[in-house]
């Protein structure tokens, strides 16, 4: 059972946290951005996407009880998507009432299967952690994360008879179709691949892609469509075909970002092979403003949104600036911004009102 759908509003995004990257990054004019995460609303029912630093307190901030949240959808399991996923699963909990209410799917990436293959700028090949199971999937995450917990949990469920996480959370590896060709080391993103649905209720269905974040597989972007319009959120990708076929004529385009200029000024000083590897590891693995804006042409989009901004403490101002034209909205929001993405345009100057951070 979930509560009812208050229908009269337009369906909209609030980013919850808009920096990339595993790092807390030095704040910005007084101010900094949290961890990426972002709740798609619909109605009084929304779903969050990745589970950032400060994913939690960001929800509680913008006024998104625990009783509205339907699933969790993870892009993949680099920690800057995750780190706050340990006490969504142990906080969560006590926030909502499961008596009426359904547990919560927590949807991403299955186990890898595979290492990836170790850098050929390596002098000697570093050892894995966890050898025996060094590449979990969301399951295996999320039994982990409670399994390092137990102490707590047991104690909790004992004593004072309250509910354990799994009372509370399913957790789903995405199954990848059969038949495309798919593997995480030689074919990670299989080029001309269909969308395929993850989920679907009475509210939202949301279809999957995988892009393109070597060395990390699967990598997902996700698309939630509704009766009033649709968001397509990126994940970590570098700029790929794939998305701009998940995000044909999307009403809302939310992108990752990072500003290659900050990557070699970080890196490139008197690189050493390490640094090399990172510069390596940036540019096939993210995307550039400017290509962002590329790619909701090419697809399409009404809006674009940059967001999972790297690095975290760049001026708003600065990632206008690197950013070229594009024909439709075009935000660079703030933590806490509301975004609608319903089709109308008198929706889209709700928008424009709301996100204060226009072009
Ligand atoms: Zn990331
Ligand atoms: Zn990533």
């Amino acid at each position: 059972m979930h509560p009812a759908p208050e229908s009269g509003l337009v369906p909209r995004i609030v980013t919850l946290g808009t920096a990339g990257g595993p790092r807390w990054w030095a704040s910005q004019e007084g101010r900094h951005r949290h961890g990426i995460a972002t709740a798609v609303v619909v109605g009084d029912a929304y779903y969050l996407v990745d589970v950032g630093l400060g994913a939690g307190r960001q929800l509680e901030k913008a006024g998104l009880s625990f009783n509205g949240m339907r699933a969790v959808f993870v892009t993949h399991l680099h920690s800057d998507h995750t780190v706050d996923l340990a006490s969504l699963l142990l906080m969560g909990l006590y926030e909502r009432d499961l008596a009426t209410l359904d547990p919560i799917s927590i949807i991403g990436p299955g186990d890898r299967g595979a290492l990836p293959p170790v850098s050929p700028r390596a002098g000697v090949a570093p050892q894995p952690v966890f050898p025996e199971n060094p590449t979990p999937g969301i399951r295996g995450m999320v039994h982990s994360l409670v399994q390092a917990y137990a102490t707590d949990v047991n104690d909790r469920v004992l004593d004072a008879l309250r509910p354990s996480p799994f009372d509370c959370f399913t957790a789903t590896d995405i199954a990848i179709p059969e038949g495309i060709g798919y593997h995480p080391n030689e074919n990670p993103t299989p080029a001309g691949m269909a969308p395929f649905e993850v989920y679907r209720d009475e509210l939202v269905t949301v279809t999957a892609i995988l892009v393109e974040h070597p060395p990390i597989a699967p990598a997902f972007a996700f698309r939630f469509d509704t009766a009033a319009g649709s968001v397509t959120i990126s994940g970590d990708t570098t700029a790929t075909d794939n998305l701009v076929t998940l995000a044909r004529d999307t009403d809302l385009l939310l992108h990752e970002a990072i500003d290659f200029d900050w990557v070699e000024s970080r890196y490139g000083g008197s690189p050493t092979e390490a640094d090399r590897a990172s510069i390596d590891h940036h540019r096939r693995s993210h995307t550039s403003p400017e290509q962002a804006v590329e790619l909701a042409e090419r697809a399409g989009a009404a809006r674009l949104a940059l967001h999972h901004l790297v690095p975290g403490h760049t001026t708003t101002q600065r990632w206008y600036e690197l950013a070229s034209d594009f024909s439709g909205e075009f935000f660079i929001p703030e933590d806490l911004a509301t975004i609608p993405f319903a089709r109308t345009t008198a929706d889209a100057d709700t928008a424009a009102l709301k996100v204060g951070a226009l072009r």
